[in-house]
């Protein structure tokens, strides 16, 4: 098997010190998802046993645990992690009689390296766990909304472009008058620095952050711009004044409380998102307008939810932040009883009551992740599917003939068949016309 890594000297120590302390022979079992208990490690072993789009959910149906091996997504490799799927990221290499190489993989680079043959005893066990806290990533990604008057955006774009720089971090800010809306990746330190800083700034004081760990910035520049609103509903453009989030919106409800308001079944969900994102993942039994704009909502609701106003709405969306207008505007619009899930859903996901049960899919994300995990429950889905041959799959990519570009859902096998096109139509025009992006 010919492949290409990156080694760092820290991945090659690594190797050195697993072979040296002798971690040896075991046996081939299916992965499975981590028990809370550490002992549970014992049962896990065959790290690449599982073909199937996430070996962690097959296995843990059946009720195994331990070390577990999932869909690496866009990087189209397998990976394995230990005592949470959360933690450390390995990629099974080949399997030398009896034997697992495992490398500590994340965007691409090799970030650890152990060789595992044989059963694992209770001080092996301890070896790898502490071992493996040195591949922990030591990035953040911080995502964050504030509604608040900032009398000069201008001026205040400025300065935050210099704390942004000074710390180097990257990612998307958007400042307006209404507020600040942004999504940045750095160094924890940096990240911190950042958090602290916000907090003592009077005019972002209080400002919520939902703060995801990551291997490396998930942004390629930073990107900081003034905006007449942070997010648009586009009513405006239709002469009705904006929902202003600073008067009344819909009741926000912490992750528990929603799923509570959601098993208690009287409720319309609405996915406060776009079609693309729904399509991804979604809560069960929601209601995803099909838009590609947020600004398509004022009609799409006025189009199909007039019948709905003396019902319990909940409404969602990745951080919360647009919840904070759509809920405002279906209050304006007469609907009696509006509530929001506050955080939304990447805080859903993260919650220790909820574990983002109930949510199907995964949690779309403008950023390189693309998508992020939200179930960390045994209920944990794909719904999507392959455009091509319709098997359940995640991946989104985009269809290489430049006149399409539409972003699908396509699987490993047949984004290799299909040369990245989202249809055969698409590639027949392609070839015809050469309007194609490389692959
Ligand atoms: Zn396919
Ligand atoms: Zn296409």
């Amino acid at each position: 098997m010919t492949l290409e890594l990156t080694f760092t000297l820290p991945a090659l120590v690594f190797l050195l010190l697993a072979l040296v302390l002798g971690i040896a022979d075991h046996t081939t079992r299916k992965c499975s998802r981590t028990g809370s208990d550490g002992s549970a490690f014992k049962a896990t072993t065959g790290l690449m046993a599982d073909d199937s789009a996430d070996g962690c959910s097959t296995e843990a149906a059946k009720g195994g645990a331990g070390l577990c091996v999932r869909s690496a997504g866009d990087a189209g490799k397998k990976r394995a992690c230990c005592y949470n799927c959360k933690d450390s990221f390995f990629h099974s290499l080949f399997v030398p009689s009896r034997c697992r190489l495992l490398i500590g993989w994340f965007n691409g680079i090799c970030r650890g390296v152990v060789l595992i043959c044989g059963s694992f005893d209770e001080s092996q066990r301890q070896f790898i766990q502490t071992s493996t806290r040195s591949l922990e990533p030591n990035y953040q990604i911080l995502l964050y909304y504030l509604y608040r008057e900032i009398a000069d955006p201008e001026a205040f774009a400025a300065t935050h472009r210099d704390l942004c720089e000074r710390l180097e971090l990257k990612g998307r800010i958007l400042i307006a008058k209404e507020g600040i809306n942004g999504t940045v990746s750095g160094t924890i330190a940096a990240t911190t620095g950042y958090m602290e800083a916000m907090s003592d700034d009077p005019i972002t004081l209080g400002t919520e952050f939902k703060v995801d760990p990551a291997e490396d910035h998930a942004f390629p520049k930073l990107s900081i711009k003034v905006r007449p609103e942070v997010v648009s509903l586009g009513l405006e453009m239709q002469d009705e004044e904006d929902i202003d989030p600073r008067q009344p919106t819909g009741v926000r409800l912490d992750p528990k409380d929603w799923a509570e308001a959601m098993e208690a079944g009287d409720a319309v969900i609405l996915d406060g998102r776009n079609n693309y994102e729904s399509a991804l993942g979604h809560f069960s039994g929601a209601v995803c307008p099909d838009v590609e704009n947020f600004r398509d909502f004022p009609r799409w609701i006025r189009d199909n939810m007039g019948h709905l106003k003396n019902r319990k709405i909940l409404t969602y969306c990745t951080g919360g932040i647009r919840c904070e207008k759509l809920s405002g505007f279906l209050l304006r619009e007469g609907f009696r009883d509006v509530a929001q899930l506050h955080g939304g859903i990447l805080n859903y996901g993260q919650h220790p009551d909820t574990k983002g049960r109930h949510f199907d899919g995964q949690c779309y994300v403008f950023d390189q992740r693309v998508r992020v995990e939200v179930n960390r429950t045994e209920t944990s889905t794909i719904i999507s599917r392959c455009v091509h041959c319709s098997n359940p799959s995640d991946r989104y990519i985009n269809c290489r003939y430049t006149s399409c570009n539409d972003q699908v859902f396509c699987c490993e096998s047949c984004e290799k068949n299909e040369g990245r096109f989202c249809s055969s139509d698409c590639r027949a025009a392609a070839e015809r016309t050469g309007a194609s992006r490389p692959v």
